[in-house]
């Protein structure tokens, strides 16, 4: 996998799976006590990928956690616990070209496969031809 998920790390392997992980890494911040209704998901948020891992940043403005996330997943984050969001998870937007990003982002070294919601593929393109990818 050249782009990485949460569920392509040793940790989220080793908790036992993405929510799991979570609500662990939760507990060793031990910055809230509330944990996650992973049944009452609200509002969304979008992926990014930064040094090849799928990431989201949390958007409470008194976090500045960075969480990696599955497709198919909720994001919460261990941090604030989503303060922000009623402490609620969110699902997580990714792009429609994703399989296109990933092609394009697979030719470059590894701490530049970094994508912005947002960002074209033709940007893509164009940062490639511009290094010779
Ligand atoms: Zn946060």
């Amino acid at each position: 996998m050249t782009l990485k998920f949460a569920k392509d790390t040793r940790a989220v392997r080793k908790f036992g799976g993405y929510r799991s992980f979570i609500e662990k890494v939760a507990d060793i911040y031990d910055n809230v006590d509330e944990r996650p209704d992973w049944e009452a998901p609200q509002g969304d948020i979008e992926a990014l990928v930064n040094h090849s891992n799928w990431l989201v940043r949390c958007p409470n403005p008194d976090c500045s956690e960075v969480t990696m996330v599955d497709q198919g997943e909720l994001y919460w984050c261990p941090n604030c616990g989503s303060a922000d969001n009623d402490f609620a998870p969110r699902t997580v937007i990714f792009p429609s070209h994703i399989k296109t990003i990933t092609t394009l982002l697979a030719k470059r070294p590894r701490q530049n496969r970094n994508w912005e919601p947002g960002e074209t593929l033709a940007q893509l393109k164009r940062e490639n031809k511009e290094r010779g990818l």
